[in-house]
């Protein structure tokens, strides 16, 4: 089936701001608080906000099997569990429905006051019900980084990196949309040269500038997904900060992986941008440096050229740019992570979702975290309003913003979330 949303030359009947991340070609799903306090599936176009619950009932979608309250859900799990061709089918609709040349909606006062949103008059909620969460490590540039500063510059990368798409599973619990504050995570860290370790709040609190992908109900226990159907199993793609703490995580990560250093918090972009409106953004993955096993030997383009930029902002001060990145520098690509996920069996349901991993690019202005940016505080990173940075400082706010742009622009807007000191409890 055709993906004419994607159709380039289509123009909207709704007003939408020069270079807005979501032209009429995005379309992408969310979950809303409309202003009478109700909860619904959405879109956007602009900076339009679409109930897609009620142009439901209105009859917009007709001849797409739907179940009627398939949209008037808090999360999109049951609509991603349609599948692939069901998003496809809604997405295509949409398009047409706000089409230029489309009156049906355009020319219909009391249909379009339902339907259509101001973004002031709508609260972004956590789009899917996340039940499970695995973070990948799939930037050579990252993992070399990170193996030159805390073990050997001449053995940076493990031995099993070149032939593994590593991972850990996180927690799905502290993950949340953009716009709610994290506090300073307290915890055990040990200095180097210290004999005991001590507890107290996270001296080195950093972002970790990642992506995820979002899956639909995928296979039964025991069945691997081949790496050429992963694909059809992903939904779509946010833009994710994965909030580290480096001081806990350098205690505790051996010799089981991180723990609580990563599962205090990771920060979404409340947007899911579907991979059918990312098609015409494939390039070529790099390179294998190994020659892979079959079942991670992918091909085609499956990797994606999405910009990605991070901001750190003082309280009351300026955003100041201090990276970017870009998803293709993956070393990985979704398919190989899917593919390996399952190769041993391990089922991956409706709302799942699986973080890149830090994503740095080559040069050190693209590097992916302030642990790489500073090079572990020892290259302070310098704001505009004239202060320093080693790691992310108590009301900083960190916002990361991702785009594709080739012809025209696909944006994920933002994920925005300020750090707040450590959690005070209150006196009674
Ligand atoms: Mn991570």
């Amino acid at each position: 089936m055709s993906i004419s949303a994607n159709d380039p030359t289509r123009k909207t009947w709704l007003q939408v701001p020069e270079n807005s991340d979501f032209p009429i070609q995005n379309i992408p799903f969310g979950v809303f608080l409309t202003r009478d306090d109700i909860i619904t599936i959405g879109s956007r176009i602009g900076d339009t906000a679409i109930d897609l619950g009620a142009l439901h009932q209105l009859g917009y979608f007709e001849g797409i099997p739907l179940t009627d309250d398939i949209f008037l859900q808090d999360t999109l799990n049951d609509f991603i569990s349609d599948g692939k061709k069901t998003w496809r089918l809604v997405r295509n609709r949409i398009a047409e429905v706000f089409d230029a040349n489309n009156a049906k909606l355009r020319d219909n006062e009391e249909h379009r006051q339902v339907v259509l949103f101001g973004l002031d008059e709508i609260e972004m909620q956590l789009p899917v019900q996340v039940g499970d969460y695995t973070d990948f490590y799939s930037s050579k540039e990252h993992a070399t980084n990170v193996g030159t500063m805390f073990r050997d510059p001449e053995n940076a990368l493990l031995p099993n990196w070149l032939h593994i798409p590593v991972g850990y599973h996180g927690r799905s619990s502290s993950i949340i949309p953009s716009g709610i504050p994290v506090h300073r995570p307290q915890g055990q860290t040990k200095a180097k040269d210290a004999d005991e370790p001590v507890f107290g709040p996270s001296q080195r609190v950093d972002f970790e500038l990642e992506m995820a992908f979002i899956t639909t109900d995928a296979n039964h226990l025991g069945e691997p997904i081949p790496i050429d159907e992963a694909e059809d199993y992903i939904f779509g793609l946010v833009l994710f900060n994965d909030w580290s703490a480096r001081d806990i995580q350098t205690w505790e990560y051996v010799p089981l992986g991180p723990f609580l250093a990563k599962n205090f918090a990771s920060s979404i972009s409340p947007w899911i941008v579907t991979l059918d409106a990312l098609e015409p953004f494939r390039v070529e993955s790099p390179k294998p440096v190994k020659k892979l096993l079959p079942y991670l030997q992918s091909s085609g383009k499956k990797s994606f050229d999405i910009n990605l930029e991070v901001f750190v902002q003082p309280e009351n001060g300026e955003e100041t740019r201090v990276s970017k990145s870009n998803f293709r520098y993956m070393y990985w690509n979704m398919s190989q992570q899917l593919a390996h996920h399952t190769v041993n069996g391990c089922p991956v349901l409706s709302g799942d979702m699986m973080g890149s991993g830090t994503i740095s690019g080559p040069t050190p202005d693209s590097y992916g975290s302030m642990l790489e940016l500073s090079w572990k505080g020892e290259k302070p990173v310098k704001l505009k309003d004239g202060s320093e940075r080693k790691f992310i400082e108590d009301n900083d706010t960190v916002i990361m913003r991702g785009y594709c742009q080739n012809g025209y622009r696909i944006g994920f807007g933002e994920v925005s979330t300020k750090l707040l000191p450590v959690f005070e409890p209150k006196k009674k």
